[in-house]
């Protein structure tokens, strides 16, 4: 299908995307890579400036490429690309336009998250990887099934708030990030928030972060792009 136009939106093809869709294929192969996702999940950017969101087409992260691609607006329509979009579109649609201060989605079927959104104790930090997180851990999005309409795309959206993430019961996660880099970072440390708490709880109850705890950790705020830096290193010997 050729693509379409919109006003304001980026033609599909455009240089000024490059960059952004590198990006975008980057963090899927980073999440396949670190055991996050597997056949399924992906990720989303913002279209700068537009109604707008890239993410791949109907392919597992692992074999996402700029040619995978797709952009759709928030009501699904198509603006170019591979198609068909996947499944779940709605939740980068729902989550982008309820949230303007995020660039960067990530959804995947993490066992961590998975675990913790059907025990009876939320995932909450003890560890400082955790920060980025309320004290009492994120909330989870009760309805089971796939986001695959938009009123199960804005409950989500609801669900998540103004947080970083949200749980999805029998389902998976929902991470967003100022950026496609903290998205994929913040993604990868809640599974292993998820790892470590689990270890925890086999010993008792643990002895978690107070919310002036996480302040003290959240105040030092170098090296944001060094964990984004590790992750890439990894991809290195992948093919
Ligand atoms: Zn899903």
């Amino acid at each position: 299908m050729a693509s379409s136009t919109q006003a304001g939106v980026p033609v599909f093809d455009s240089m000024e995307l490059d960059e952004i869709k590198q990006t975008l294929v980057t963090a899927c192969h980073i999440l396949d890579h670190e055991g996050i996702t597997d056949g399924y999940g992906h990720v989303a950017a913002r279209v700068p400036g537009a109604d707008a969101f890239l993410t791949i087409a109907n392919v597992s992260p692992g074999c996402a490429t700029v040619e995978r691609l797709i952009m759709l607006d928030f009501d699904g329509k198509y603006l170019g690309g591979a198609e068909p979009p996947p499944n779940e579109w709605p939740i980068h649609a729902c989550v982008l336009k309820a949230r303007p201060d995020v660039l960067g989605v990530c959804h995947t079927h993490s066992v961590w998250s998975t675990l913790f959104s059907v025990l009876p104790v939320k995932l909450r930090p003890l560890h400082h990887y955790g920060k980025f997180l309320s004290a009492d851990g994120p909330p989870v999005y009760e309805a089971a099934g796939l986001v695959r309409t938009i009123e199960r795309g804005e409950l989500l959206a609801r669900t998540l708030g103004d947080g970083p993430a949200v749980l999805m019961r029998a389902h998976g996660d929902t991470v967003v990030g100022a950026s496609i880099e903290q998205a994929v970072q913040r993604t990868i440390r809640l599974a292993k928030l998820g790892e470590l708490a689990h270890l925890a709880l086999l010993h008792g109850e643990p002895k978690y972060l107070s919310a002036r705890e996480l302040d003290t950790f959240s105040a030092d705020e170098r090296f944001p792009a060094r964990g984004w830096e590790y992750y890439v290193s990894r991809l290195k010997n992948r093919d």
